[in-house]
């Protein structure tokens, strides 16, 4: 006998998965150009110079057997240094090397909070839309996921719904903004009201209800939008950041977690975090790509690309008669579907070969999600087939 839970995960691919993989066969049959696949979040920007330089240089001028060694189980002290002053530095705070873990990228570090946090009988709340993996990762490490729907048409948080669904057992609230896949920055506002509640219930339960901030995106902006650094809003914090986006390194799996350093039982949480890391095999993140974020880390690839997109698509589709929320962030298009079931509406888009990705699986039925870190012609290609679509429902003005 086998798990039968994770045989249920491992048999089955994601939806956003299926997609790709259909992008693949039907390009092969009709060729590439003619299919718009907007399914995956796979930055089409290159990694600055600076990384190519950088990579060439520890290649050239570090010792092998450090350079591809097994570095301490946590990561490379200097590097844990330098991301944590780079942290400091641009966000006020007095993070140290030992409050940061290294991590293969956003997916371990979420994963690793789950473990290091939950206790039998726990639960974790997170917001729709929600990145989809939220599901597995908390309830594979021993807890279960709450989901507050999606407060429409700005996708901030709906308090009155969060409120209902906090209670004694919530241990954790993980959030993501900038968002997959609104593209929406929580404000500060939502921000500080959402803080002030969870200062509030830890009091009323008598324990640490603790944020979990997932930041793949953070520097992914539009029109000097601020991202509120969330450690310097609440002290039980800890932050899953991921270099796979903004520094488009998306398959080197590289990233980290930040434990706050105002964290009650601080050191405990840490050393949790640490066993939770060895629990799961994720000890010793890449070193090449470790000592590659030391000396990168303040860098990120070019975001004009990313805007140029948003704007193409944004602007393309409202004027068409789509209704979305105009992305401040990350490089998705959340678009209202012009009909109740969006399933039906993915199939329909398919017949004019655009691929994208129906929101219920992100816990928000009746959207389509559009990735547009593609090459923009492509985006210029796909919008006729946009238009005849619009038309098709009546939408076009
Ligand atoms: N969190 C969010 C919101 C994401 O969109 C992704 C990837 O798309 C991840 C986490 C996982 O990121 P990583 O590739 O760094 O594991």
């Amino acid at each position: 006998m086998y798990s039968q839970q994770m045989y249920a995960l491992g048999s089955k691919r994601s939806i956003i998965r299926e997609i790709f993989e259909y992008a693949k066969v039907r390009s092969a049959e009709i060729g590439a150009d003619k299919v718009f696949d907007f399914s995956l979040g796979n930055p089409n920007v290159p990694a600055p110079e600076a990384v190519k330089e950088t990579l060439l240089d520890l290649i050239q001028n570090t010792d092998p057997v450090v350079l591809h060694g097994y570095t301490s189980a946590q990561g490379d002290f200097g590097v844990r240094d330098t991301i944590a002053k780079s942290l400091n530095r641009r966000f006020g705070t007095q993070l140290t090397a030992n409050h940061l873990y290294m991590t293969v990228g956003a997916a371990a570090s979420i994963s690793i909070c789950c473990r290091a946090l939950s206790c039998p009988g726990d639960e974790f709340i997170t917001f729709a839309p929600y990145f989809t993996e939220y599901q597995v990762f908390v309830e594979c490490n021993g807890a279960s996921l709450k989901v507050v729907p999606a407060r429409e048409p700005d996708f901030q948080i709906d308090f009155e719904a969060f409120k209902a669904l906090i209670n004694e057992r919530t241990k954790a609230v993980i959030i993501n903004s900038p968002n997959n896949p609104s593209g929406v920055v929580y404000s500060e506002a939502t921000i500080v009201t959402l803080c002030d509640l969870l200062r509030e219930k830890s009091a009323e339960y008598g324990h640490p209800i603790y944020l979990i901030t997932d930041e793949p995106y953070r520097e992914i902006v539009y029109d000097g939008v601020q991202v509120p650094f969330l450690i310097n809003y609440y002290d039980n914090c800890l932050v899953c950041y991921s270099f796979s986006k903004a520094l488009s390194l998306p398959g080197e799996r590289i990233g980290y977690v930040a434990v706050s350093n105002k964290m009650q039982d601080g050191e405990a949480i840490y050393a949790a975090v640490c066993g939770a890391g060895r629990a799961l095999g994720y000890v010793c993140a890449p070193s090449l790509f470790q000592f590659l974020v030391g000396r990168c880390a303040d860098l990120t690839s070019d975001m004009s690309f990313y805007r140029t997109n948003r704007d193409l698509l944004y602007n393309g589709l409202t004027e068409m008669g789509y209704s979305c929320v105009k992305p401040d962030g990350a490089f998705y298009l959340f678009v209202k579907s012009p009909e109740k079931d969006a399933n039906a509406f993915f199939e329909r888009a398919k017949k004019y070969e655009l691929l994208l990705v129906p929101g219920d699986d992100f816990g928000c039925p009746g959207y389509v999600r559009i990735a547009y870190c593609v090459k923009t012609s492509l985006i210029q290609n796909a919008l006729p087939a946009f238009r005849a679509l619009a038309q098709e429902y009546g939408l076009t003005k």
